[in-house]
């Protein structure tokens, strides 16, 4: 039965990190993975969530039974406020509202397979390039058409604003549009809000469908608030959309799958309906999600000290980020380095986008071992202020050589 399957491609940031805990080097360094690293270059559990998790270990009233298939109520209610500002009018109005998902990916899914299953969406656009699961999880979906709208202009290294709002204007009606809502990953450059306002004008024109992956709301600025703009941007322009939220980042809750898909349409009543039918999708998917890191999201962001401290622990990792920014630029500048790195310090969230190609960034692997992702991605926190100065070196002999 099996003897003729093929082995499935490896999927790189899985691979390199696998190669990674081999490599005997004691030196080495690993840029490639998508999590928050602290300046011993641990994994940091944030203490906010240490403390609640004690508090929920010691409550006797919780016990395992079953969530609702759509997840834990007060988890999606503080979920949808998070990225929309207590008290905005989708709220207040109730035309959002919030469904627990796997982590941002079982949003996006969820999202996905809403608008191919129910609404017989048949187009997805995703940026170019873009996070690597965007277009996987549309084939999954079975989406007939996955396309790439242009986003990143390698010679300025910046936007593609031409490109991209020509792309979307030449989708077809109905097409769903799927964007970055802060600290775009891989480039780690956004909008500007002039430019949010044209790609939202252009979207509202064109009849398309978008489609917000908030992965990193805090991470970029280190203020919620303002790394929520963009689905607020879309909320006050009375747009209908999704949000795909995820609390893997700035909850540092990689492995209990925290997500959210926020729904936002034109009535409560509508928003009820639809999430009637992502119920049913939930149900014949995993039925019913994990409670454990819901909890713990839902618990802190109820209470108001806990967010306050939530707040600062997402303060302290942006902060530590735009250090390593700093530190990373100050390096090369320092070592001469051919080429203009202000793209470090200029891009935002977690990664940066080096522009070193995938010959230099198999250099830094073979002769330093120091791994990167072989499109120059950078997770900007894997670095240290004692391993920035190996890093830079081996980046300028990599552009030297
Ligand atoms: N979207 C983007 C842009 C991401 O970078 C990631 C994770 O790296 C996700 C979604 C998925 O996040 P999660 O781990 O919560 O599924």
């Amino acid at each position: 039965v099996f003897s003729n399957v093929q082995t499935a491609p490896s999927i790189e940031v899985f691979a390199l990190t696998e190669q990674f805990k081999k490599d005997s080097n004691p030196n080495k360094v690993n840029l490639t993975v998508g999590a928050y690293r602290t300046e011993e270059c641990k994994p940091w559990v944030l203490p906010v969530v240490k403390t609640v998790e004690a508090q929920l270990a010691a409550d006797d009233t919780l016990d395992k039974e079953y969530l609702p298939v759509t997840g834990l109520p007060d988890f999606c209610a503080s979920a949808v406020a998070v990225c929309f500002g207590e008290g905005h009018p989708v709220l207040l109005s109730q035309r959002a509202d919030g469904i627990q998902a796997l982590g941002g990916t079982g949003a996006l899914r969820l999202g996905y397979d809403f608008l191919r299953c129910i609404l017989g969406r048949d187009t997805i656009y995703v940026s170019k390039p873009t996070w690597g699961n965007h277009k996987g999880i549309a084939q999954q979906c079975g989406y007939p058409n996955v396309r790439e709208y242009r986003y990143w202009l390698a010679s300025g290294r910046c936007l593609d604003e031409q490109g991209m709002l020509e792309d979307l204007t030449a989708a077809p009606e109905g097409s769903v549009i799927v964007l970055h809502g802060v600290a775009h990953n891989p480039t780690g450059c956004d909008p500007t809000p002039e430019q949010w306002e044209k790609i939202l004008a252009v979207i509202k024109q064109r009849n398309l469908f978008p489609l917000i992956d908030l992965a990193y709301q805090g991470f970029a600025s280190g203020d919620l608030d303002r790394d929520g703009r963009v689905p607020r941007l879309f909320a006050d322009h009375n747009m209908e959309f999704f949000v795909a939220q995820s609390f893997s980042k700035n909850f540092g809750l990689y492995n209990e799958r925290v997500g959210n898909l926020a729904i936002v349409t034109q009535s409560a009543e509508i928003t009820g309906r639809v999430k009637s039918q992502v119920r049913n999708i939930i149900r014949k998917t995993w039925s019913n999600p994990p409670s454990h890191g819901a909890r713990v999201v839902a618990t802190v962001l109820r209470n108001p000290a806990l967010a306050a401290e939530w707040r600062e622990n997402i303060k302290r990792m942006a902060e530590r980020i735009v250090l390593m920014r700093q530190m990373l630029f100050q390096k090369l500048r320092a070592l001469g380095t051919p080429g203009n790195w202000q793209h470090i310090t200029d891009q935002i969230g977690m990664f940066s986008y080096t522009g070193l190609s995938a010959a230099q960034a198999e250099y830094l692997r073979t002769n330093y071992a120091i791994y990167i992702m072989s499109d120059g991605r950078i997770n900007m926190s894997g670095l240290t202020s004692k391993t920035v100065d190996r890093v830079a070196q081996a980046m300028h002999e990599a552009v030297t050589k």
